[in-house]
């Protein structure tokens, strides 16, 4: 039996991630059913199973989405054909990408502009790198970082530029950034590279769980990006590293002989799962809490979303004056609402 729980800090839902959800939340609940969702709203099963129990139809085609009903596209970022399709096509479009995905698509435009060839470091197939390579077809060429950069020929190799998905593994991207170093001596890359706050902080989270522990559990989806490159992270650090969905995927065979249990989440896993995974393990000696650093970075609503609202808000105070007037509405009191308690009101 473990005697103790190290549980990381911080774990489970980014900024991106409280946002989208928050906003597919005020979708369900203003409209009718069903409202659309392009791709899942965010890479796990436990949230998107709960979207649809409250008449959200996820579509990986926006073809799929009858004319006149509500649509949002996900946090991962859609093509920029998709973006005009969902809007032609939606009597409201709400695009929830995150806001840290969107700079790495603006950053794709500006040097696909200015002439380069871009490597993009991602995984094939990942929403957020298809989505991110449409911003420049031409110019952008996809760099899986487990093939590394042997198939990528530039035009010119003084203008070449280095960008990423933003959940890759810090040991991913270095790699990558180490050979094309080499290989292009004038290299353009973001000041800061594209892997978001959250996905650093989590895999230093998870690199200090490793230092004491004799098991690492992450919780999260097999499809979210950043929950595996969490895995990849626990096991270059030598520990045994198992992702699960919940407390149900624990194998009992993994906690035998084992008395330091390291527990952590990808960014798009609700923390109940979390809780569920702790009281399953049951430490005998309770939990101790490992903080790397503090995050309190807020994205706000998406702002087709805020527009949206801010009229029906108007349109009820004219009508009915249900609100007093001067008083903060929804959208001015968003920060104070957590996804956690958004997804309560769906029943997660
Ligand atoms: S993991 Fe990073 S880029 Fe992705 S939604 Fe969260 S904050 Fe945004």
């Amino acid at each position: 039996m473990a005697t103790k729980v190290l549980l990381a800090e911080p774990r489970g839902f980014c900024a991106g991630v409280e946002m989208a959800i928050k906003a597919l939340t005020w979708m369900v609940q203003v409209f009718e059913p069903p409202v659309y969702c392009y791709h899942e709203i965010v890479h796990n099963a436990a949230v998107v199973n709960a979207f649809e129990r409250a008449g959200v139809v996820f579509i990986d085609d926006i073809a799929d989405v009858p004319l006149g009903r509500p649509v949002m596209l996900s946090a991962h970022g859609s093509a920029p054909e998709v973006v005009t399709a969902a809007s032609e096509r939606g009597a409201v479009m709400v695009d929830a990408v995150c806001p840290l995905v969107t700079k790495v698509h603006h950053e794709l435009r500006r040097m696909a502009d200015k002439g380069y060839d871009i490597i993009y470091v991602g995984h094939e197939g990942h929403d957020e790198a298809i989505g991110a390579i449409a911003e420049a077809p031409t110019a952008a060429q996809l760099v899986d970082p487990r093939v590394g950069l042997d198939t990528f020929e530039p035009r010119s190799g003084s203008k070449v530029a280095l960008l990423a998905q933003t959940t890759l593994g810090l040991y991913e991207w270095e790699g990558v950034l180490d050979s094309a170093t080499g290989r292009f001596p004038d290299l353009w890359t973001a000041r800061k590279s594209d892997l978001c706050y959250a996905t650093t902080n989590r895999q230093l989270a998870i690199q200090k769980l490793a230092e004491r522990s004799d098991l690492l559990l992450v919780v999260g989806s097999e499809n979210s990006s950043n929950t595996q490159a969490l895995v990849r992270v626990g096991r270059n650090a030598g520990v045994p590293t198992f992702r699960i969905d919940d407390a149900e995927g624990i194998d009992d065979a993994w906690l035998e002989g084992v008395d330091v249990v390291g527990v952590t989440a990808g960014a798009s896993a609700p923390d109940q799962r979390v809780q569920n995974v702790i009281e399953r393990i049951a430490p005998s000696e309770g939990i101790e809490l490992i903080r790397v650093t503090e995050e309190d970075e807020y994205f706000p609503l998406p702002p087709q979303l805020r527009r949206f609202m801010a009229t029906l808000q108007a349109l009820v105070e004219g009508g009915f004056a249900c609100r007093t007037p001067g008083q903060h509405g929804p959208v001015e009191l968003d920060r104070e609402m957590s996804a956690t308690e958004a997804l309560s009101i769906l029943g997660v």
